[in-house]
């Protein structure tokens, strides 16, 4: 299980909803439904890794040389909302 992006914290449990199933962590994050708990922590697994990937992506295009270009403040924009 991947660290929740929000708090950090790796205690994220798989909770039952009727037939449903979902990762919840106590931060109040809570990941898509899935009719297996494999398939739930997969969802999980996956959103995260998406969301460390763009904040990674973000960390990068930071330490660019040229910040104030149009096209670099779009890209940024685009990456933000992802989030
Ligand atoms: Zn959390």
């Amino acid at each position: 299980m991947k660290a929740c992006p929000f708090c950090n914290r790796t205690t994220a449990q798989v909770e039952a909803d009727g037939e449903l199933r979902y990762v919840d962590c106590k931060c109040g994050a809570r990941g898509p439904s899935a009719r297996t708990p494999e398939k739930a922590v997969w969802y999980w697994n996956i959103h995260m890794g998406y969301y460390h990937e763009i904040n990674d992506i973000l960390n990068d295009l930071k330490s660019w040389s040229a910040p104030s270009s149009e096209s670099y403040r779009h890209l940024v924009g685009k990456l933000e909302k992802m989030k």
